[in-house]
């Protein structure tokens, strides 16, 4: 992972590769697969999860079922207004925007936040 340092100020900014999740020992394109099942827009993930990554995961689909109104909000008008669930919620999102990789690298850029959390380490230094 690329660290970089601010030689002026000593506040240091770690580059995580688009594959990763922010505090999450999960590969984006598993999430989304895991997702995808989850919204019923696959049948699971191929090959199948082992029991650690499997805890992780349904930790992190846990997680989303909490993060519909502030991801509604972040997406504001790609989604469309009536969304209940974090099931519509992701079947609109995979349609609306594509890859799980880039709803994390267009709310890293304009929302400063995370798929999972609104991480302070997402936001600039004060
Ligand atoms: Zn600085």
């Amino acid at each position: 992972m690329q660290r970089f340092l601010c030689v002026s100020c000593g506040h240091t900014v770690s580059v995580l590769p688009g594959t990763r999740l922010t505090y999450r020992p999960l590969e984006v394109g598993r999430l989304q697969g895991f997702f995808d099942a989850q919204a019923g827009v696959s049948f699971g993930l191929d090959p199948p999860a082992g029991l650690v990554e499997a805890g992780c995961l349904q930790r992190a689909w846990k997680r989303l079922l909490t993060r519909v109104d502030s991801l509604k909000e972040s997406f504001g008008q790609i989604l469309p207004a009536e969304l209940h669930t974090a099931q519509q919620l992701w079947k609109e999102l995979r349609r609306g925007v594509g890859l799980a990789e880039e709803m994390l690298r267009f709310l890293a850029r304009s929302c400063k936040r995370s798929l999972l959390g609104d991480y302070a380490c997402l936001r600039p230094a004060p």
